[in-house]
């Protein structure tokens, strides 16, 4: 965005962060008279802003599409008739509204929705939300690798930490698990390259080829849903062949017996079967990780969303960081803490209000997925009391509600009404499945108050009752660990004072408080918030921000169950987690196949022939969002259907032309993209495709329909995982070629011109 300097203003140079994701990489950035002119990666902060999305970080902070003013809306729910109106109003309005929502239907009427991260900001609608009453809330982690968390707190007592990364000279395997390819994981690429050039292995888990599976000495292109299948073949050899850590599984492991029977029948020979890797090559991985410790096997999303198959292979990886003698060890798999010198667990997770006496009612998922509800969170408490008496360690997302009974609770009642629904930064029509159900419920009238808090008008603001204006990354401050998975804290100020009427997150969750009997509960601002939070430590948030690296690092330990075990009921790794079964979950899951797949719907699968995958990292889109952004969009104007050239040519369809994607809920149009590296028989589909630039076509907003692959995804009891997460990978569809072109990108930009 050009600006014209006058001579007498004052340059500056500023550090903040990018505003564009919730990753929260480090800039410099020159600033005049409260503009940006010049944003460059910050190379001292520890994370500098490096991807090729931050050159559009002016761009996206004063957008003419951005939403810059409260809004109310005047027509019919969805007709696009908007009324600019004050932040008191507002406020006012929607908190009256709530008041009358409680006295009538109770505080778990409320269901609360955070999407892309926003440092602290997330924490404050948690706070807000225990503080209300109400255990129905969602934010995107769910939707991403909560399954895999959950599995490590209940087998291991503990989470191990995001940040995971092999320590070159030290870390001598790695098993990089569905992590994508380098634009997944880009500060870790040349950490990547200094462990091998030091002597490590590379074992990469991924059905389709990407530079990083290149990088590996041992790739296993698994058919999409399997990793159950494949760990607990991995563990079936490691255990045949006694390559496990014997005197860790003796000393410090429970259910080594039950899990030996679990995994017997995943011979090499019949994993191979199922996952379509080589029995040698599973082999092969078993041992190389076995043998080559310390391991380390990183967070990686691509085990989870698989829907029933998610639960297996979540575990799976969790048993076999634990066999090998490869937890709490350096260079292997370090636990998220935290640092202990903050009021991180009574600020930002509010455990204080665990029992809160307003809250009759567990979450409107917990009867279906107790592992995430008020109960689940009790009993991961209970069985960690021993080792961290006064609780320990994120508790919220211990008790999130599955996304699926959301539409089910608002339309239908059941198992109670929720009445009232504020989203944040989020996009679900686009990021959750059964889309169309969700539009319904957001739709009815039965849904009495609907709030949305963005940048930008999205397919699920134009639904709403409220649209009200958040400030970005560069004008809000940071205090961030990442939800509680990472072992620091970042901090960082805001850097220029907010535009228009734009107001941080914690500002919303603050008057709202404030209007709703939680008066003296919310310092004035959040940096004074984030300072009450930091000062145990004896450090400021500005203190901290000024840095040279802005960093508050947890206290770094190894082997610590040594001294005072591991945080479950028996003091070690629970393989066969009581925790699991005193919810009602068999202790050690048994592999399932994904509900849509050719060994789970044999039938179904005649009619759909291709295996679908969805949700892969984009290089120019974070998930839903920078779709008004036109240096980005031109990279990427259109959904895109990856699929192998020869399975492409067998279906008439060429290279950049239309295809419908189509499952057995219906179906999408994107665009032919052909990669030799898939493999023949499976297909990747574009997820979060939205197109600003369309007209609206009745209630439908932003194209949301046109590409959407979420729409026809299924969701529910029949399908999720152990958590309720949703099932995106290890699909099934069939793809045919579709008439005409694909459309021109036409972006028309000041569609919010009243909003500016
Ligand atoms: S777009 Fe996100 S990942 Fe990229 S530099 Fe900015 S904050 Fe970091």
């Amino acid at each position: 965005m050009a600006t014209v300097l006058d001579e007498a203003e004052v340059v500056e140079t500023k550090r903040g962060t990018c505003p564009i994701c919730g990753a929260g990489c480090y800039v410099k950035a020159k600033i005049a008279n409260n503009r940006p002119l010049a944003i460059r990666p910050d190379r001292t902060a520890g994370f500098p802003a490096d991807c090729p999305r931050a050159g559009q970080a002016i761009d996206y902070h004063d957008h003419p599409e951005r939403v810059n003013y409260p809004m109310k809306r005047v027509g019919k729910r969805g007709e696009g008739k908007w009324q600019r109106i004050s932040w008191d109003q507002a406020l006012d309005e929607i908190a009256e509204k709530l008041a009358s929502i409680r006295d009538r239907f109770g505080p778990e009427a409320v269901q609360t929705m955070g999407g892309s991260y926003k440092g602290a900001g997330d924490a404050s609608c948690w706070r807000w939300s225990n503080l209300w009453g109400t255990p129905n809330i969602l934010y995107q982690g769910k939707n991403c690798g909560e399954a895999e968390l959950l599995s490590e707190w209940a087998v291991y007592g503990e989470q191990t930490c995001i940040g995971n990364r092999a320590i070159p000279g030290t870390t001598k395997s790695i098993i990089l698990w569905g992590v994508g390819g380098s634009m997944s994981m880009a500060s870790q690429v040349k950490n990547l390259r200094q462990f091998r050039e030091q002597g490590g292995k590379v074992i990469a888990v991924d059905p389709r080829r990407t530079d990083v599976t290149d990088m590996s000495d041992l790739w296993l292109q698994l058919r999409p849903g399997t990793d159950g299948a494949l760990a607990y073949g991995m563990i079936n050899v490691i255990i045949t062949e006694e390559l496990y850590d014997a005197d860790f599984v003796r000393k410090w492991c429970v259910g080594f017996d039950e899990l030996t029977e679990v995994v017997r029948e995943f011979t090499p020979e019949r994993t191979s079967e199922i996952t379509w890797v080589p029995a040698e090559k599973i082999v092969e991985a078993a041992r190389i990780f076995a043998t080559n410790k310390p391991g380390l096997i990183p967070f990686g999303l691509g085990a989870a969303e698989l829907g029933k198959a998610t639960t297996s292979a979540v575990f799976g990886k969790t048993y076999l960081r634990a066999i090998t003698g490869n937890l709490d060890v350096e260079g292997g798999a370090r636990f998220a803490d935290p640092p202990d010198s903050t009021r991180f667990r009574e600020e930002m997770h509010w455990d204080a209000l665990i029992d809160h006496p307003l809250r009759k009612r567990d979450n409107i998922s917990a009867d279906r997925w107790p592992i995430a509800s008020v109960r689940g969170l009790k009993a991961y408490r209970k069985a960690m009391e021993k080792v961290h008496p006064l609780g320990v360690g994120p508790t919220i997302y211990n008790m999130v509600v599955a996304p699926s009974a959301i539409p089910t609770a608002i339309l239908e009642g059941k198992p109670y009404p929720v009445k009232a629904w504020i989203l944040q930064a989020g996009n679900p029509l686009v990021s959750l499945c059964d889309a169309r159900k969700l539009h319904e419920a957001l739709m009815s009238d039965e849904l009495e108050l609907s709030v949305n808090m963005d940048h930008w008008m999205t397919p699920c603001g134009a639904l709403a009752d409220y649209v009200l204006p958040a400030t970005d990354g560069l004008e809000r401050p940071l205090l961030s660990n990442m939800w509680g998975f990472a072992d620091a804290f970042s901090a960082a100020k805001r850097i220029v004072e907010p535009l228009y009427e734009r107001r941080d997150d914690y500002q919303l969750w603050r008057e709202l408080g404030n209007r709703l009997g939680q008066e003296g509960m919310w310092p004035d601002t959040m940096e004074e918030w984030f300072d009450r939070i930091l000062e145990p430590s004896g450090v400021t948030h500005a203190e901290l921000a000024d840095q040279p690296v802005p960093w508050l690092m947890a206290e770094p330990g190894h082997r610590r169950y040594e001294e005072r075990g591991f945080a479950t009921a028996s003091g070690k790794v629970e393989l066969s987690s009581a925790l699991l079964s005193g919810l009602g979950y068999p202790a050690i899951p048994e592999y399932e196949e994904p509900a849509w797949s050719p060994e789970g719907s044999p039938e179904l699968s005649k009619d759909f022939p291709l295996i679908l995958m969805t949700g892969n990292s984009l290089k120019w889109y974070y998930r839903s969002q920078h779709k008004h952004l036109e240096v980005m969009r031109k990279q990427h104007p259109y959904a895109q259907l990856t699929i192998h050239p020869d399975t492409a040519a067998e279906l008439g369809i060429e290279e950049d032309s239309p295809v419908w994607v189509e499952t057995p809920m219906g179906k999408v149009r994107q665009q032919a993209k052909f990669d030799a590296g898939m493999h023949p028989r499976v297909v990747h589909a574009d997820s979060h495709m939205w197109y600003p630039e369309r007209d609206a076509e009745g209630d439908a907003h932003f194209g949301v329909w046109e590409s959407n692959i979420n729409a026809i995804l299924p969701d529910g009891e029949d399908y999720a995982d152990y958590a309720g997460d949703n099932y995106m990978r290890g699909l099934i569809c069939r793809v045919t070629p579709a008439e005409g072109n694909v459309p021109p990108l036409n972006l028309h930009p000041a569609r919010l011109e009243m909003s500016r």
